[in-house]
């Protein structure tokens, strides 16, 4: 986990590495930048962490 940005983390703010976002059929998927979790996309530059 980086010390830097997780933050915005922890407010929910959860933004991809690009180059690693895959489509899966229903949304796209990919981890985080900052603290490296798994997260969807829910919309438009709205990242959520996946729900498993
Ligand atoms: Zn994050």
């Amino acid at each position: 986990m980086s010390i830097f940005s997780p933050v915005l983390c922890m407010l929910g703010r959860h933004s991809p590495r690009r180059r690693k976002v895959e489509w899966n059929g229903r949304t796209y998927t990919g981890h985080c930048r900052h603290c490296g979790k798994s997260i969807e996309r829910k919309s438009h530059r709205n990242w959520r962490l996946t729900a498993e």
